[in-house]
Formats: structure tokens, C-alpha cells, sequence
């Protein structure tokens, strides 16, 4: 399966967030110091669909040989949410006689029963009864073949996360029923129009799907993705997209038109992965193609760079020698130098070509510190060969930044 992402050009964001935002955060910490003037860059709503606690349990394990060691088990602070999409909800009414849900009054324990479900996921609790969530139940109104084993469906799940309502299972962030018009605001949308935040959906499955979508578009049904990609790209605009469904692969979650259409937009930046080729060689290529431009008339030792910033813009460089030779300048220095005087300040990787793959001198590194410790560092000699990957962090350890200047 071909990958895909396309990222607005006019913004600058963190790629992985689902919600790249600026918000004050006041919490206390653990040592009960009230700490508001904290501010947190991103935001990030992680979504494992399908993700029962005994799957994060399982990777535990699998990582580090203990149950409770993902990094979201080290947060100060979590808790258990849970419901059921309306229809689901309806199938427990009518198990019990009660009437089907009305937005003005619902019955909160139909929508989930903690007193049968348990009020956290098994196996912190273990009292949950079985039959709660296994007992096949007859969908609202009857009929012959229409028993399901309750579940909340995804599309549902995620608008009611996105937008604080309950819908139908298979809606997008669309009201009940289906009525005309029904579009509920999400949450990208309601931050963007009072703070003009950025957002964005970052990932694994096609970026039209029903786990995505909801925070970002808007249906009657999950089963129109190529409706929802179109409203994504034309409509929401949302500041950076990552994700599957290329249409050589299934026409269902975006046309080939509406491929087009971004191939030539000069709002977004699509970025395409082609078969059998990675960033980092491309990335390589194009240091090797500026090496040639190398000017080092009294080493003959000729380096090329190329920086790629989370704008998508490649800036390359090349060492320049001069006859007073202390003013010589390296090509990682350039390149960066040409990024910053262009206001791209976020890299996200530097190749380094040279004719037997050096690495960055000491004074590179830490000009690359000053702007991020993650910037991902390529290095390989002139035939691209012996590549080698690391980055500024493991390149530059205990780096002196901005933050030492701060002295209080
Ligand atoms: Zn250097």
C-alpha cells in the first residue's frame, strides 16, 4: 500500500499531531506546585481503534517485559470514558423496556451501565459481567436477522469525541437521523474559528476513514469516503493530512481526480511515497547533486547538504572555501543558513554527502542544536553509499541551547 501526505504550505506544523495548538495548561504537578504559566505547544488526541486495555498490555510486555509502561502510563493523570453510539443504545432500551434515546432524556446508565461493564476496562476491574458486552441484542424496532453483539461503531465513537454528541452508528460527526443540514461543528473547527489554531489527522488507515474523519468532515455515512475526502481537501482544509488510500490501490477513498487536484494545488503540498524509495535517499540525492556546486579549491574536499523543514521546502548547501582560510564555511551551515533566512526554522532532516561520509564538524552541530535536538542526521560518501542515520541529540549529547542562557 502506497502512503500519502499533503501539507498546507502556509503553516508550518508539527507533523504527528492531531491537534498542533497553542493553550495555556494549568495543572499541578507532583509536588502540588500550581504551575499556569506552563504552555503547551501541541496537543496531540491519540486514538487506538479497536484498543482494549489488554492490547496495551500485550505491547507492554512486549517492549519492556512489564504490563504498564507505554508512555501514556507514565501521564499524571488519566481516567475511563466509555459510551454506546445511539443504536446500540437502542437495543438496550428496548432489552429492558425503556423508550429509545432522545438528545433532552437519555437514560446516562443505558448509555453505558458501570454497575455492569465495571467502571474501568478488565482487567483493573474485574467485575464487568460478560454478558454486558457479549450478549447479542435485537436492534430497535425488531426483525428477524437484525441481532448484533452491541458495539460502539467507530464513526460514532469518533464524532462523539470530536464534537460531545451522541449519533448513529456510521455518522460523521452527523446528526441522529440523518436530517438535512445535520453537520456538527467538530473540535478542529471550533479551535481554528476562535484561535485560529492549526489541527490536523495524522494516521495509519485511509485518511477518509471512519476513525479519522469525524474530526475533520462531515456525512450521513462512513460509507462515502471519497464524499469525505473531497470535503477534507475542498472544504475543512485541514493543515497537514497524513494518510493511506491512494486510489491505484482502492478508488473507493480518493478519486483520481481529487489526486490531481492536489498533485497541482497551490494550497497543499502533497508529498507521495513511490514503491521501493524512502525520503532519506531521496533527500541523499539531492546533497550529491549540490556537492557538485562545492567550492574547496584548497582542500579539494568537496561536501553537499541538503535540510528538509516541516514547511517541505529542501534547502541544499555546499562547503565554500575562501583564501583567508578561517572565513571557510561548511555546507551543513549553509543550507541551514539559507532555511532561518527564509523563516523555515523546523527541520526535520539533514543529508550530508562527502567523499568518504564524515560526519558534521563540531561547530555544525551546534548550529543544528540551536534549532531542534530531533533533526534527523543522513550521512553517506559520494556514491551514497555506507549511509548512516542518527541524530543532532546522539551527535551533539548534552547540548548547550537557548535554555541555558535562562539562569534563574
Ligand atoms: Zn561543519
Amino acid at each position: 500500500m502506497k502512503l500519502r501526505s499533503f501539507i498546507k504550505i502556509w503553516s508550518a506544523i508539527a507533523v504527528a499531531a492531531i491537534l498542533a495548538i497553542q493553550i495555556s495548561c494549568a495543572r499541578a504537578d507532583a509536588a502540588g506546585e500550581d504551575n499556569r504559566t506552563a504552555r503547551a505547544k501541541n496537543i496531540i488526541l491519540f486514538i487506538g481503534d479497536g484498543m482494549h486495555l489488554q492490547n496495551e498490555i500485550a505491547l507492554s510486555r512486549y517492549l519492556h517485559g512489564t504490563d504498564f509502561d507505554l508512555s501514556w502510563h507514565k501521564f499524571p493523570y488519566y481516567c475511563y470514558v466509555t459510551t454506546w453510539d445511539i443504536d446500540t443504545y437502542n437495543r438496550y432500551a428496548q432489552s429492558i423496556g425503556k423508550p429509545k434515546y432522545a438528545p433532552q432524556s437519555f437514560d446516562a446508565n443505558i448509555g453505558y451501565d458501570p454497575s455492569r461493564g465495571g467502571l474501568a476496562p478488565y482487567p483493573i476491574d474485574k467485575n464487568g459481567e460478560r454478558s454486558y458486552f457479549l450478549n447479542a441484542l435485537t436492534k430497535w424496532g425488531g426483525g428477524s436477522d437484525t441481532r448484533a453483539v452491541p458495539a460502539t461503531d467507530s464513526a460514532a465513537a469518533a464524532s462523539a469525541i470530536a464534537t460531545g454528541m451522541k449519533t448513529d452508528a456510521g455518522n460523521v460527526s452527523w446528526k441522529s437521523g440523518d436530517p438535512p443540514g445535520g453537520a456538527l461543528k467538530t473540535i478542529a473547527e471550533l479551535v481554528r474559528e476562535h484561535n485560529r489554531w492549526s489541527f490536523g489527522v495524522v494516521t495509519n488507515v485511509q485518511f477518509s476513514h471512519a476513525t479519522p474523519s469525524p474530526f475533520v468532515a462531515h456525512n450521513v455515512s462512513r460509507g462515502n469516503p471519497g464524499q469525505i475526502a473531497r470535503e477534507m481537501i475542498n472544504v475543512t482544509k485541514p493543515d497537514v493530512i497524513i494518510g493511506g488510500g491512494h486510489p491505484n490501490w482502492n478508488t473507493g477513498y480518493i478519486s483520481s481526480n481529487e489526486l490531481n487536484t492536489l498533485r497541482n494545488s497551490t494550497e497543499y503540498l502533497l508529498v507521495e511515497r513511490t514503491t521501493g524509495r524512502n525520503g532519506a535517499e531521496t533527500l541523499l540525492e539531492t546533497a550529491l547533486q549540490a556537492r557538485k556546486w562545492s567550492y574547496a579549491p584548497y582542500s579539494k574536499y568537496h561536501v553537499g547538504a541538503a535540510l528538509i523543514t516541516t514547511s517541505g521546502r529542501i534547502y541544499d548547501g555546499v562547503n565554500i572555501e575562501n583564501a583567508a582560510y578561517p572565513v571557510t564555511i561548511c555546507a551543513e551551515r549553509v543550507a541551514i543558513f539559507k532555511a532561518v533566512s527564509e523563516g523555515d526554522r523546523e527541520f526535520v532532516a539533514l543529508a550530508v554527502v562527502s567523499d568518504n561520509g564524515a560526519y558534521p564538524c563540531g561547530s555544525c552541530r551546534q548550529v543544528l542544536a540551536e534549532f531542534g535536538l530531533d533533526t534527523r542526521v543522513i550521512i553517506a560518501n559520494r556514491k551514497g553509499e555506507n549511509i548512516h542515520e542518527t541524530t543532532v541529540r546522539e551527535l551533539l549529547p548534552q547540548a548547550f541551547r537557548p535554555e541555558n542562557l535562562k539562569t534563574t
